[in-house]
């Protein structure tokens, strides 16, 4: 894989309600997709490689950005699996391989938030900088970052929705909602913890709602945690959460005091939204057999 890709590239956007599958080419221009349900791995996995090969055969590449956890370990059997995870019947389930096998080409697979990291660093919100994380406020919050062009990971793919962060004062009694840590970022900030503590979506509360300045406070803590780390030259932060309007800018406020100008970023300046819209899924996908060396199945 790599610079020189002619012709089709299978991408795959594989979510946990739905796969969108598409055809599409180096150049970004998406040729013809379809939706297909999630539901059971076997089932799913077999209609959108059914789908592609109605589409043609000769691809030269897949890209797949998955929800994961993802086991990426280049070096380990359950390479481009789905491990642990709560949707029933997707633990342990090979993603990678059957693309591989039945398409006959070299796959690049990462989890969706990466790929929408490095689609967005490459053509996106972070173009043009050294280093961008991006960070998905939604059903759950999660964060990919990109520096110097490749993707950050150590053991696996970061968790960073899942980092702790302070109780704002107004809001100490709610447990949180993360199945595995309550009341970490994403058990405090995401879609379904707003709806847990106050009945609605962060945009259906009224205006002086105090949850928009709690969840802009929580996402704030994280903003200056993630400088603290490595200093983003951009932190790009989309997702459904994120869409409520006024909310980017709450954060902006809360980041720079709480950062104290301390930091090299001036969170006014460097916290953006997203820049690719809605096709960030299959780019995210067409990211990850554009822009990283191939890896072994
Ligand atoms: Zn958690």
């Amino acid at each position: 894989m790599g610079q020189d890709m002619d012709g089709k590239i299978a991408l795959i956007e594989a979510g946990g309600t739905k796969f969108i599958v598409a055809v599409g080419d180096d150049a970004r221009k998406i040729h013809a997709r379809t939706r297909i349900e999630t539901t059971h791995p076997e089932k799913t996995i077999a209609a959108a490689i059914e789908w592609l090969q109605q589409q043609g055969s000769d691809y030269a590449a897949v890209g797949i950005a998955s929800f994961g956890p993802l086991d990426l370990d280049p070096a380990s059997p359950k390479w481009g699996h789905i491990t642990r995870t709560t949707k029933p019947h997707w633990s342990d389930t090979d993603v990678a391989g059957p693309f591989a096998r039945e398409l006959g080409c070299a796959v690049g697979i990462d989890t969706d938030v990466n790929g929408a990291a490095l689609a967005e660093w490459t053509w996106g919100a972070g173009q043009g900088v050294n280093s961008a994380l991006y960070l998905t406020v939604g059903t759950g919050i999660g964060g990919g970052a990109v520096v110097g062009g490749r993707l950050v990971r150590g053991l696996s793919h970061p968790e960073m929705g899942h980092i702790r962060v302070p109780r704002h004062p107004g809001d100490t009694y709610f447990a949180g909602h993360c199945p595995f840590h309550g009341d970490c970022l994403e058990g405090l900030a995401c879609g379904p913890s707003i709806i847990a503590r106050w009945g609605a979506s962060l945009s259906d509360l009224a205006a002086d709602h105090p949850g928009h300045d709690i969840i802009a406070w929580y996402l704030a803590q994280a903003v200056q945690s993630f400088q603290a780390i490595f200093e983003p030259a951009r932190i790009i932060m989309g997702g459904g959460v994120m869409a409520t309007p006024g909310l980017i800018q709450r954060v902006k406020t809360h980041a720079a005091e709480g950062g104290a100008g301390y930091f090299a970023g001036d969170p006014a300046e460097i916290i953006v939204p997203p820049a690719l819209g809605e096709d960030s899924g299959l780019l995210g996908a067409l990211a990850l057999v554009c822009d990283r060396p191939s890896e072994p199945e």
